[in-house]
C-alpha cells in the first residue's frame, strides 16, 4: 500500500499537510529528519505513517506520560498495534508489553526517556529490529528550551548502542535557532532533512490590552461574542476559581480546569467544553495538551504567561478550523512580578543538578523579559512573535492590535521629568537606588511601609504624581526604560537607575514623546 492510500485508509485524511510528505519520505529512505512545526500542524503522522511501512518496530520517545495512553488508544482504535512503557504501568503490564514487543506484536512503542536506561528495555532493544526512532518534543534535550529533560541527553548514546542505528526523526514546535542547533547536536542527528513549516497563523488576530479592570474588560469581550467558544487562561488555580465564579455569577456559561481538581471533575469539565455545553473554559496552563477542539473562537490570557513559547502554544489553540479567531492578552505590570515569583519559587525540576538549576532559572527570567517586551511593544505583534521563533516577518501585518489601532504621538515630557527627577533624588539618598515599587510609592505619595522605612516622604519629589494612577505611572516608567532614559538592573532585586541620556531631559530641554494607541472601540 502506498503512503497516500495509507493516510486515507488508516488515518482518514484526504491529503498531506505542508511538511508531512518530505519528512515521511526521508524517514522511509532511512534518513534522519528534524521537523519543526507549530502545535497542531500534524507532527505525529510524520512518524506514525512510516512506522506502518517500515519493517520492525518504531519507538517513540516522548516526555508526555499523561498523553501516551490516549495516543496508544487512538492508534489501537485505528487498527495500528501499539503500546507504551512508562512509570504508570504496574510490573505485570510492564512485562506484558516487553514480551509483546519481543514477539513483534506492535508497530509503535511509546517510551518515556527515563525508560531507555532500564536493563530490561536495553535487552529488548538489543534483540529486536528497530527501524525508526521518533523523538517527540525534541526541544526537551536543550537547556535553552522551555522544558529541559535531562533524560533526553541519554537518547544519542542509546541509539548509538543499538546493533543497527535506526533513522531518527526529531520533532518540535520550538524553533529558535539555539534550540534547533542543540537538538541536532545533542541527539546526534546525521545530516538530517530539516523541514520548518511556517509559524504564522494568518487567521489569528493578536492583541495586547491594558484594561483598568480585567474583569470588566473580559465580560465586555465575551458579551460582544455571544455564540463563540473560547479559553481564558489564568496564571494560578486561585485566579481560575475567582474568574470562573465571577463569570458564572454574571450569567456566562463557564467551566474550569486546573490541577487542583479531581481527575473526574477535570474530565467532566473538559468534556462539557469540548462538546459545547460550556462555552468558556477558564483554566491554568494544565489545560489544552492533547485537546483537539477546532472551533475555539478566542483565547484570552487573563495573566501574562512566562514565555513566548507557552503563549504561542496556548493562543494557538484558537482558530484550528481556519476561521478568524482572536488572541488577547490582558496585561498588567503586576503580572511580571507574579511570573517572576513563579519562576523563582516554582517547583524545581528534580531531575536537574543543583548547579544547573540556577542557569535554568536565569534563562527562564530572560524568556520572561522577551514575553514582557511583547506586551509592551507598539510595533506589529505578529512580527514580534514570528521573529522570536526565528522567522522573517513584514514590518506590519495589518491584522493585529498594534497594526490596526491608530497610534497617536503624545508629549509626555512633564511626566518624564517628574519621574526622572524622582529617581535622581532617590539615587542621591541611596546610591545603589531602589526598586520600582518603592519609587512608585514615593512618586504617588503612598504611606506604605517602604516609604516610612526609607523616609521617602522627606524627598521633595514625594507625591508629585499623586493624581495619576499607579498603573499609568508604571506605564510611563516602562516607556522611559524602553527609550533608554532609565534602566532596570538585572538580578533578584532589580533597582531603577538613571541612564546618562536622562540628563538631556532633566537639564537640556529634550522632549519625550510616546506612541499611544487610540482605542478603536
Ligand atoms: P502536533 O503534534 O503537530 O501538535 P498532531 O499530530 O497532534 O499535531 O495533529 C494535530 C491535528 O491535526 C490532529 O487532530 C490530527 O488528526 C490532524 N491532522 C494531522 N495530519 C493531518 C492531515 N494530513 N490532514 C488532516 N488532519 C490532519
Ligand atoms: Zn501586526
Amino acid at each position: 500500500m502506498d503512503k497516500l492510500e495509507l493516510l486515507r485508509q488508516r488515518f482518514g485524511y484526504d491529503d498531506f499537510r505542508p511538511g508531512q510528505q518530505p519528512l515521511i519520505d526521508a524517514l522511509l529512505q532511512g534518513r534522519d529528519v528534524l521537523g519543526v512545526m507549530p502545535t497542531g500542524a500534524g507532527k505525529s503522522i510524520c512518524y506514525q505513517l512510516p512506522a506502518l511501512l517500515l519493517p520492525g518496530l518504531t519507538i517513540v520517545i516522548s516526555p508526555l506520560i499523561s498523553l501516551m495512553k490516549d495516543q496508544v488508544a487512538a492508534l489501537t482504535q485505528s487498527g495500528i498495534p501499539s503500546a507504551f512503557l512508562n512509570s504508570t504501568l504496574d510490573a505485570q503490564s510492564y512485562c506484558d508489553v516487553l514480551r509483546g514487543a519481543r514477539r513483534g506484536a506492535y508497530k509503535l512503542l511509546y517510551v518515556a526517556p527515563e525508560r531507555l536506561e532500564a536493563d530490561r528495555f536495553q535487552e529488548l532493544a538489543q534483540d529486536i529490529e528497530i527501524s525508526l526512532a521518533a523523538v517527540d518534543e525534541a526541544h526537551c534535550v536543550s537547556q535553552w528550551g522551555q522544558d529541559f529533560r535531562p533524560g533526553y541527553l541519554k537518547i544519542a548514546a542509546f541509539l548509538d548502542a543499538l546493533p543497527r542505528r535506526p533513522a531518527v526523526g526529531a520533532f518540535t514546535a520550538t524553533a529558535t535557532a539555539q534550540v534547533r542547533d542543540d537538538i541536532e547536536r545533542l541527539l546526534g542527528l546525521r545530516e538530517p532533512l530539516r523541514v520548518t513549516t511556517g509559524f504564522d497563523r494568518p487567521n489569528l488576530f493578536f492583541d495586547v490590552v491594558r484594561p483598568k479592570s480585567k474583569d470588566a474588560y473580559l465580560r465586555q469581550f465575551l458579551s460582544e461574542r455571544p455564540g463563540a467558544s473560547g479559553i481564558v487562561y489564568c496564571a494560578t488555580r486561585k485566579k481560575v476559581e475567582a474568574v470562573c465564579d465571577g463569570l458564572q455569577r454574571h450569567g456566562f456559561s463557564a467551566t474550569r480546569y486546573h490541577a487542583g481538581l479531581s481527575d473526574q471533575e477535570r474530565l467532566d469539565n473538559q468534556e462539557r467544553f469540548v462538546y459545547d455545553e460550556a462555552r468558556i473554559m477558564v483554566a491554568t496552563n494544565a489545560f489544552g495538551m492533547g485537546i483537539d477542539k477546532s472551533n475555539v473562537g478566542f483565547v484570552v490570557h487573563y495573566n501574562m504567561p512566562k514565555n513566548m513559547e507557552s503563549y504561542y502554544q496556548e493562543a494557538g489553540r484558537a482558530g484550528r478550523d481556519g476561521s478568524p479567531a482572536r488572541c488577547v492578552l490582558l496585561y498588567a505590570p503586576g503580572d511580571v512580578q507574579t511570573a517572576r515569583f513563579l519562576i523563582q519559587n516554582g517547583e524545581d525540576n528534580e531531575l536537574v543538578r543543583e548547579e544547573e538549576r540556577e542557569l535554568l532559572r536565569q534563562r527562564d527570567l530572560d524568556r520572561l523579559d522577551q514575553m514582557t517586551a511583547y506586551c509592551k511593544t507598539t510595533s506589529c505583534l505578529r512580527a514580534c512573535i514570528l521573529r522570536y521563533f526565528g522567522e522573517r516577518a513584514p514590518e506590519r501585518c495589518g491584522s493585529c492590535g498594534n497594526c490596526s489601532g491608530a497610534l497617536e504621538e503624545r508629549d509626555i515630557t512633564v511626566e518624564a521629568q517628574k519621574i526622572l527627577s524622582g529617581v535622581a533624588r532617590v539615587e542621591k539618598r541611596f546610591p545603589s537606588s531602589l526598586g520600582v515599587s518603592s519609587i512608585l510609592d514615593m512618586l504617588r505619595g503612598s504611606r506604605s511601609q517602604k516609604v516610612r522605612h526609607y523616609a521617602l516622604d522627606e524627598l521633595s519629589t514625594y507625591g508629585i504624581m499623586k493624581d495619576i494612577s499607579r498603573d499609568q505611572v508604571r506605564t510611563y516608567i516602562d516607556l522611559l526604560i524602553q527609550e533608554g532614559y532609565l534602566c532596570l538592573t538585572a538580578g533578584t532585586y532589580p533597582v531603577l537607575r538613571l541612564c546618562p541620556s536622562a540628563r538631556q531631559v532633566l537639564f537640556h530641554g529634550e522632549k519625550v514623546t510616546c506612541l499611544c494607541r487610540v482605542p478603536t472601540d
